[in-house]
């Protein structure tokens, strides 16, 4: 595994050549090159850190055992923020693992870099998800520069408006201003299935049969909204996420129909996306996780799926990551 690593990180470094300092947001290159990974060796969204059921080795065993050779490992921001008796209140599992505020941000990512140090099987980079919303409130520049890879948490908006196609590409026009302060890349986290959520979530609400949503309802993007969007991403570093959720939207007609006319054509448009399990709890990682099942359908290759790691690979061998920052 330790060769794994080394060789990707050689075959990166010659392909990219010598760089003069950081280059990150550079966006995937063009001509996708071989890639590295496989649909399921790649996790681009690990919960790992205050809701972590178990202790930070066991649960990297547990997404090596599912077959994971790299994963992004961070933790919902908000979180830190917190009051000490807010904590106590949501306390998923017992006293905190790291303070509360950015001294938390520094016992967490700390011990990332420690484990990313030791452990030869994975190639692992630290990240945050942060709420769309503070898009608008404002961002906590100081925390953002701490990682690797942002995440934005698109909202399902329940009860509220569902997002789509206008509200993304308005998250995507803020994400890439966002990116100019702080450039690292980032990802836009589940925004369609976020929409299904919202919708099967108000039908049922309604006393209405969630199988009698039609596709047309599911449909994400309207008008020219997809092109824009694709003009906004492609070639940059702004990537989409594909969640597991997509999995079960696949089950039902309408749902995949409309996940396939939204999400294929970004693909052909040259958009790049990510897969992650999201995982919270140990059973998602028990339960095999499976991507390429419904990503390949929605036009997604493994060559695609790679280059946000090929663009961290490639920032690491001009800033590597120093333990104990
Ligand atoms: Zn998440």
């Amino acid at each position: 595994m330790l060769r794994i690593f080394a060789l990707c990180l050689l075959a990166f470094a010659s392909e990219t050549g010598a760089q003069n300092g950081v280059a990150p947001a550079a966006g995937p290159s063009a001509g996708s090159p071989e890639p590295l990974f496989a649909f399921h060796e790649l996790d681009y969204h690990l919960h790992a850190g205050l809701e972590r059921p178990v202790s930070m080795q066991e649960w990297l065993d547990l997404c090596v055992s599912d077959g994971r050779k790299a994963v992004v490992m961070l933790d919902h921001l908000e979180l830190y923020r917190k009051l000490p008796e807010e904590y106590l209140r949501w306390k998923p599992h017992g006293q905190p693992p790291y303070k509360m505020g950015r001294a938390g941000h520094h016992e967490f990512f700390r011990q990332v870099d420690a484990l990313a140090s030791q452990r030869k099987d994975l190639l692992i980079f630290k990240g945050w998800e942060i709420s769309e919303t503070e898009l608008d409130t404002g961002l906590d520049l100081e925390a953002m520069r701490l990682v690797d890879v942002i995440g934005w948490h698109i909202s399902p908006a329940n009860g509220r408006k569902a997002p789509d196609g206008e509200h993304l590409v308005k998250r995507a026009r803020q994400v890439l201003q966002a990116q100019k302060r702080v450039p690292v890349p980032m990802i836009l986290f589940h925004p369609f299935t976020m929409r299904v959520e919202n919708l099967q979530r108000s039908a049922v609400a309604q006393g209405r049969d969630p199988k009698d949503i039609t596709a047309e309802e599911y449909r994400f993007f309207h008008g020219d909204e997809q092109r824009q969007l694709a003009e906004l991403l492609r070639g940059s570093s702004v990537y989409l996420e594909i969640s597991r959720e997509t999995e079960d939207c696949f089950f039902e007609d309408a749902c995949r129909t409309a996940m396939l006319e939204d999400i294929r054509p970004l693909a052909e448009m040259g958009v790049q996306f990510t897969v992650s399990t999201d995982a919270h709890g140990v059973s998602d990682l028990t339960k095999t996780f499976r991507p390429a099942a419904y990503s390949q359908a929605l036009g997604c290759t493994p060559a695609n799926t790679n280059s946000l790691l090929r663009e961290l690979l490639k920032i690491r061998t001009t800033k590597p990551t120093s333990v104990g920052q």
